[in-house]
């Protein structure tokens, strides 16, 4: 059955629409992208919009002065849309209003995701959900504002463009955001590559202490509280640490800690071409794509490591075993 936005939107006078913690450009960007759609397209209906703080560069993206940052429990909307989030605790403080809403709709692109909404639009094969977004409305009516948005939430899952997940499709849909006249260049280099200094400076720390381990084959890095600190750094600082430790040369896999607090640290996780990113943080308790993913895990960071590199390591003999029988 084809999935129709126009019917699940029909009689709906007040929608909110959420997405994941830590809000990403992806994230941001499918979300900013269908509230500017909406907005344009549907003048009669109420939307607002419910996400964390997001990084100061993506505020460059029209509308996200109206972006809610806390919410109030009693109100019911018609309809609460998901974006760009794997499960429904990944919401954070927008739960409730998902719990309460008359119906929800998920829209997503992870392979880890269990379809926890009403109605759910998964698509795993998506580059990004701006890229599952942009399919799902009328493109002729997308203006430029909603575009850039969209465009930025390609831009950001994609790597620009580079990652696996990048298919024709996307580089067409990319193609046609474009022709709505907007600054790709200025949406890539301000929101993706341009660091503040305090992020140049983390990022220099996690490189320098990184420790190439499982010959050579993972690359390893741990920022505790107390460099963020030092840095007056915040969680939001180290988005990226892990794709430049990605790049480092003969690398299969990246991992990256960040203490959240004594003994519980966020792992993001990267991957090239052999390792099954996802299944590992699914198994941890958390989820992603198969070359990106993401869990929060307890015990020391010896601990953390030695379970993430367990599971590796469990993937890359079965991959040799298989080489060798074929
Ligand atoms: P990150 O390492 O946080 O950049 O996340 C990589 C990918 O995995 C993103 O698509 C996230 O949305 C997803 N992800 C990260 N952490 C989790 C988690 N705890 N549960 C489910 N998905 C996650
Ligand atoms: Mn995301
Ligand atoms: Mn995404």
């Amino acid at each position: 059955m084809k999935f129709v936005l126009n019917d699940i939107l029909k009689g709906k006078n007040k929608i909110a629409l959420g997405g994941h913690i830590r809000p990403d450009g992806d994230c941001v960007g499918s979300c900013m992208g269908l509230y500017l759609y909406l907005k344009e397209q549907y003048p009669s209906v109420s939307v607002d919009v419910y996400l964390e703080e997001i990084p100061e560069a993506y505020r460059m993206i029209s509308g996200t002065e109206n972006i809610k940052s806390q919410a109030s429990p009693d109100e019911i909307y018609d309809l609460f849309i998901c974006l760009d989030c794997g499960d429904a605790e990944r919401l954070g403080f927008s739960r409730p209003l998902f719990e309460n809403a008359k119906e929800t709709l998920c829209i997503d692109h992870h392979i880890s995701n269990d379809a926890f909404a009403d109605s759910n639009y998964i698509v795993p094969e998506a580059s990004s959900t701006a890229e599952i977004v942009f399919t799902l409305v009328d493109a002729e009516k997308i203006d430029k504002k909603a575009a850039e948005a969209l465009y930025m939430g390609i831009a950001h899952d994609t790597g620009v463009f580079q990652y696996s997940c990048t298919s024709p499709e996307t580089m067409e849909i990319a193609a046609a955001l474009m022709r709505k006249g907007i600054d790709s260049s200025a949406i890539i280099d301000r929101t993706y590559y341009e660091k503040t200094y305090i992020q140049n400076q983390i990022l220099g720390r996690a490189l320098l202490e990184s420790m190439l381990i499982m010959d050579k084959k993972c690359i390893v890095s741990v920022i505790r509280r107390k460099s963020m600190d030092f840095f007056h750094a915040s969680p939001a600082d180290l988005e990226g640490i892990v794709s430049q430790l990605r790049q480092t040369a003969g690398v299969e896999v990246a991992i990256f800690l960040h203490e959240l607090a004594p003994q519980k640290f966020k792992v993001s996780l990267r991957s090239k071409k052999e390792v099954d990113v996802s299944e590992i943080a699914k198994y941890y308790g958390g989820g992603g794509h198969v070359r990106a993913a993401g869990v929060t895990m307890e015990g020391s960071s010896h601990d953390v490591i030695n379970n993430i590199t367990a599971r590796i390591a469990q993937q890359l003999r079965h991959e040799e075993e298989q080489d060798a029988e074929s």
